[in-house]
């Protein structure tokens, strides 16, 4: 059936609705969605476009009016911790926890042996612990929480020395001198943005330095002439005059990942606290994780602010299924984004050659990412499909929808953060996109 072509065919709201294929949707929801397909039809005439036709668009309204707003889409833009993307997807183990635990009650905050009021900072103490060294671990809703709460717990009104070169913004407006004011502590700028040493940190340290702060470079490196003083040096100092030394790590890699620091380096090179995320290079939920000496985690956990920044039940079931994988080599892979990371490119390569053997694109090399704010100079061999670059904008707007990367007039498929099974659902997205 044909659209209508002038302000004359098209029908009254009623006659619309009279529909057969309308006849069993709920008359309130599609009574709106024809009156807004009218609206859009009515709009596309007097500017010269012929409208679609009127039925298939009020379904098509009624089916994205039920459309969930947050849903999974496949990334295929080669950055394997996407923050816009959701960051980290969760490991089966991790899901199962989430399910078993948020289906019924929990001892969230129930001490199952003495029948009392336990804490939520309980289950996963033990897992942290092993995993980083640490005598105490505190866990909350994501790094920019930990480090204010690092702040706020231990540096009111007191002041904390970090480098120029490490006053970093992480992206949407996290700079750590902001989160510094906010925790109504005292910033104490050392160094150069390129060059700051030990005796810089050491000149500031005055009676009202309450912590030394180190904070990641994170999505950026300064290269060439620069340096920055080792942590143990840092650690030296710290202990020298008896204040802590306070380590952002922000991706926090529990295994060695390329040169990133892991929380068990930091602490065994000398750090008292280390704050990291949960769903960076670590691969679980969004949470911000606090380990290191048990006196100043405990200033943490009795701080008012940590009731606000807690982390739910849920981020602790996902967090606890994905610790229990990072505990040994055998199960780490089973963790998302240590297996994109880690594939070898040749397996990749072949996702591509699948996809591109199914819409008939072209496999090309490219390069994937980090993300996330770790690495961001690594570059990770990776193969794409390329195919039309129209199709970028359909396969966005597509169910599911497909983020992809338009480059030199193409739209390149990276393989890198899809697994097997998403190569057949972009296959058919793209089929869909094409018509
Ligand atoms: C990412 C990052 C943060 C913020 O962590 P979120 O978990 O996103 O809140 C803080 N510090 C550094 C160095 C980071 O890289």
């Amino acid at each position: 059936m044909p659209g209508p072509r002038s302000l004359r065919d098209l029908p009254s709201v009623d006659r619309l609705l009279a529909d057969e294929r309308l006849a069993d949707e709920p008359h309130d929801l599609v009574l709106g969605a024809a009156r807004s397909v009218l609206e859009r039809a009515r709009e596309e005439i007097r500017v010269g476009r012929e409208p679609s036709p009127l039925v298939d668009a009020v379904l098509e309204e009624l089916a994205r009016g039920r459309r969930p707003s947050l849903r999974r889409v496949l990334n295929a833009t080669g950055v394997l911790v996407h923050t816009n993307l959701g960051r980290a997807p969760l490991a089966d183990a991790a899901l199962a926890r989430v399910a078993e635990v948020g289906s019924g009650y929990s001892n969230l905050e129930y001490d199952l042996e003495r029948g009392q009021r336990g804490s939520r900072q309980d289950h996963l103490r033990s897992l942290l612990r092993r995993l980083t060294g640490a005598e105490a671990a505190l866990v909350v809703n994501n790094n920019a929480a930990a480090v204010l709460l690092a702040l706020a717990a231990l540096a009111e009104g007191r002041e904390v020395v970090v480098s120029r070169g490490e006053l970093i913004e992480i992206g949407d407006g996290f700079r750590i001198p902001d989160v510094l004011a906010r925790s109504g502590a005292r910033l104490v700028e050392v160094g150069t943005t390129n060059r700051t040493r030990a005796s810089d940190y050491e000149r500031a340290i005055g009676p009202e330095t309450a912590i030394l702060l180190r904070v990641h470079q994170s999505n950026f490196r300064v290269v060439g002439f620069s340096e920055q003083p080792r942590l143990d040096e840092l650690a030296e100092l710290a202990r020298k005059h008896d204040v802590p030394l306070v380590d952002d790590l922000g991706s926090g890699a529990l295994a060695a990942v390329g040169d990133e620091t892991t929380p068990a380096e930091s602490l065994r090179a000398g750090a008292d606290l280390v704050c990291f995320s949960g769903d960076k290079l670590l691969g679980g939920p969004q949470a911000g994780i606090v380990v290191g000496r048990t006196k100043l985690v405990e200033r943490l956990r009795r701080h008012p602010l940590q009731r606000a920044l807690r982390a739910d039940k849920l981020t602790l079931a996902a967090l606890e299924g994905t610790l229990s994988l990072a505990l040994s080599p055998e199960t780490r892979d089973r963790i998302p984004v240590l297996r994109m990371l880690h594939e070898p490119v040749e397996q990749v390569r072949a996702r591509a050659e699948r996809l591109a053997e199914l819409v008939g694109g072209e496999v090309e090399e490219t390069v994937a990412r980090v993300g996330g704010g770790a690495l961001p100079l690594a570059e990770l061999q990776s193969a794409a499909c390329a195919v039309e670059e129209e199709l970028a904008e359909p396969l966005r707007l597509g169910n599911p929808p497909v983020i992809a990367v338009v480059r030199d007039g193409r739209t390149l498929l990276d393989c890198r953060a899809l697994s097997d099974d998403e190569v057949d659902e972009v296959a058919a997205a793209v089929a869909a996109a094409r018509q």
